[in-house]
């Protein structure tokens, strides 16, 4: 009998209690941010004068003054020591999937010598840092004997405490000047989004809008799988899903888990985890049942780009942490579960002013309406133009099993409007005209579009099966996979708006400089727009064939591989949009490309070891197990039976025939993938080496664990090492 799967689910049959947390105080607004050196602890901190500068820092991007980062680091030092803190970090986001951190005690000898310590942290550690950061992935950008990689304080996203942790948001650049980090090239294309959409907006619409933000509201997909069970599978420990596993005969075709009551355990999960986010000020709204059994949601109020991202990386971080409280393991993998749905990070986006308009909401006016469709349709443009970009963000080994499945859109992108955007946006096409339009063209034009009031947009009009969806006042990039830091997707869906912005203006400028009317200008180029990018909006199924033939007819691409997908970046135009509006080099792109597909490769080449160790060593000794006991009782029925053997054990006959053909393919498989392996790993080349993988060495996945699942179909439960589908589906 295997132990370790009849322990682990002895073990959850034992009532497995999950600490009960109770908050801090029971209104949320009365400890919301309690960890967190945000404004009022900034004021009450910080001299004036420093609070100011701070302030003013923060919302010009300017950099802060070094003499006034010391009062800074002072006031900061005296809040976290207050909060019991011992150490500081600088926290940052290397070009992984994970945050990084090295944490430094306050402490500082008064004088070498002297026994005497005292509570120390300034200004130059406050600001920049040098984490022996040699290991960190670069791309290429570090040679070792220039290995050196800084962190320097982002002061746009407060500081926090985690663990009796002083935690400093940071960015991370090599000693060249290079980003390794997702969190440079973000600050870099909200700065180029604001500019753009700034200009536009000022020009054409309002001139008190000084400055555009972009809004990011996530929503976190996940799994839960109890602990033990957990530990039983190492195949979970290692690559994050499982890699073999006979379906359950019920998992979610009932429809009984999405939205339904929440079990006991996860409540408490899920409690316990809002606490924790409120005290670090991360504002979690909804909490609920997603499809699959043991999925789960959660999802935050939207907030400014870059602090949204921090607070979806921290929440993560403490998810992980919190789980074992309550006996659980988190699961971000894009599909832990063969055959089920998979987890997304669906990433709302939207754009304000500083005068409080949100520019992807319907105005109440022609004029405001105008502006809303000029954001609008130029977002469009960006994701036709830069579709293969998109889908570059977002592509990795682990989406790879999701786009296209039953939960996700194929590799395709294209944009839902719902229908009254639609319509509006027909009949701009067909009512404008390059010829100069009658005063009674213009009022009913302009009536027509302001004639749709905000309460029109039907909330219920929604595509969920459309990879970017506008949802009535924001765009839902659907396809961002939940493991993924979204700062990679949001880089790119920036860049390519901000860029397409630019390249509108000078449309309408040169129109205007040629005596047309702005307004004019404004509709004639939109409506080009509106032709030029039919082909990206699509509001049918997402999830039907006939959409995949449908996109080839359009033009659109469809690419499912990721290390194809990842050329997107390198593409000349794209780089040349990266480089004029400095948010990566070239170099920085190349090291980008380089570093995920060293990491596509890897998780291949794990996920092909761990599958290959499992099948060798755990599961062909079980089938040859259970084999040798068909064969004594066959030879037992020969015995007694004499002849009649062969009817009465045509069964176990024909199992153990069987037995030998899935092994002997398994073996000869795993042979054939181990042969693949070292063939691709010979190759110089990372970016050929991924394609190998991709190709040669994951398709062996599949083809394994189909004979291993049929195998858990035969063998005795009894004997079966790892625990099934069914026992980890259901908490
Ligand atoms: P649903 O699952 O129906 O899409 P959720 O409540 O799970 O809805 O998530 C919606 C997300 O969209 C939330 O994070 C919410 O804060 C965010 N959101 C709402 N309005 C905006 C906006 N203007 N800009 C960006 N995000 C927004
Ligand atoms: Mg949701």
């Amino acid at each position: 009998m295997s132990t370790l799967r009849f322990e682990a689910l002895k073990g959850t049959i034992i009532e497995r209690s999950s600490v009960i947390m109770e908050p801090p105080a029971p209104k949320t607004s009365d400890y919301f941010a309690c960890n967190v050196f945000d404004k009022p602890k900034m004021k009450k901190h910080l001299s004036q004068n420093a609070y100011k500068h701070i302030l003013d820092c923060i919302d010009s991007g300017r950099k802060i003054d070094r003499k006034i980062a010391d009062h800074i680091a002072l006031g900061m030092k005296s809040w976290a020591i207050e909060n019991g803190c011992t150490h500081f970090t600088h926290w940052f986001n290397p070009l992984t999937d994970g945050t990084a951190e090295k944490h430094d005690a306050f402490i500082e000898f008064e004088k070498i010598g002297e026994n005497l310590i005292f509570e120390s942290f300034n200004g130059e550690q406050l600001s920049q840092a040098e984490p022996d950061a040699s290991s960190f992935p670069s791309g290429g950008i570090r040679q070792t004997f220039e290995a050196r990689g800084y962190t320097a304080w982002d002061p746009s996203s407060p500081a926090f405490i985690i663990n009796k942790t002083l935690c400093i948001p940071t960015i991370f650049i090599s000693y060249t000047g290079e980003s390794l980090d997702h969190k440079t090239a973000l600050l870099k294309s909200l700065q180029a989004i604001d500019k753009a959409a700034v200009n536009v907006c000022s020009e054409y619409f309002d001139k008190n809008v000084k400055k555009v933000t972009a809004f990011l509201g996530w929503e976190q997909e996940y799994f839960l799988i109890d602990e033990l069970l957990y530990t039983a599978r190492p195949d979970l420990c290692l690559t994050g899903r499982t890699l073999m596993g006979h379906a359950s005969p019920k998992d979610q075709q009932l429809d009984d888990h999405y939205f339904s009551s929440i079990p006991e355990r996860v409540s408490h999960f899920m409690k316990h985890l809002e606490i924790e986010a409120y005290k670090l000020g991360i504002p979690l709204k909804a909490r609920h049942n997603e499809v699959a059994p043991n999925q789960f949601e959660c999802a935050a109020i939207f907030e400014e780009c870059n602090l949204a991202v921090d607070h979806n990386q921290i929440l993560m971080d403490v998810m992980r942490r919190i789980a074992s409280y309550h006996n659980f393991k988190v699961l971000f993998h894009e599909k832990p579960f063969k055959g089920i749905n998979g987890s997304g990070k669906h990433s709302n986006w939207s754009l304000g002013t500083n005068t409080g308009i949100n520019l992807l909401k319907p105005g109440k006016n022609p004029k405001a309406n105008m502006q809303f469709l000029t954001y609008i349709i130029n977002t469009l443009v960006a994701v036709y133009d830069n579709q293969d970009l998109l889908r570059a963000a977002i592509m990795s080994n682990s989406n790879e099993y999701r786009l296209g499945a039953n939960e996700a859109p194929p590799a395709i992108i294209s944009a839902f409007l719902g229908t009254e955007v639609s319509t509006m946006l027909d009949q701009i096409e067909s009512q404008v005209s390059d010829k100069i339009m009658s005063p009674e063209e213009k009022t009913k034009l302009k009536l027509n579009i302001g004639k749709i009031p905000e309460v029109i947009l039907d909330s219920t009009d929604r595509n969920r099966t459309s990879p970017f969806a506008f949802t009535g006042n924001r765009f839902e990039f659907r396809a961002v996979g939940s493991r993924a830091n979204c700062s990679v997707a949001l880089i790119a869906l920036n860049t390519a708006v901000a860029n397409q912005l630019i390249v509108f203006k000078e449309k309408v400028d040169t129109l205007i400089t040629k005596g047309v009317k702005k307004d004019e200008a404004i509709l004639r180029t939109l409506r080009k727009l509106i032709t030029y990018s039919k082909s990206i909006r699509f509001d049918g199924d997402g999830y039907s064939d006939s959409w995949v033939s449908e996109a080839i007819r359009r033009g659109l691409t469809n690419i499912n591989i990721t290390p194809i997908s990842l050329e997107a970046y390198l593409q000349p135009k794209t780089v040349k949009m990266f480089e004029k509006l400095n948010i990566m080099t070239e170099k920085e792109l190349e090291s980008r490309v380089e570093i995920r597909n060293e990491m596509y490769k890897k998780e291949i080449q794990i996920e092909s070891r761990v599958l290959g160790d499992l099948a060798i060593n755990h599961i062909i000794p079980t089938a040859i197990k259970y084999q040798t006991r068909l064969i004594e009782n066959v030879k037992g029925l020969r015995e007694i039976m004499g002849e009649d053997y062969k009817t009465l054990a045509a069964n176990e006959l024909l199992n153990i025939r069987e037995i030998s053909e899935h092994t002997e393919a398994i073996r000869h498989k795993v042979e054939k993938m181990r042969l693949e392996r070292a063939k691709a790993n010979k190759n110089p080349v990372i970016k050929k080496q991924a394609l190998l993988y991709a190709q040669n060495i994951k398709p062996y996945l599949e083809e394994i664990r189909k004979h291993i699942d049929t195998l858990e179909t035969i063998i005795d439960n009894e004997l079966w090492p790892l625990p099934k589908y069914r026992e980890m589906l259901f908490l």
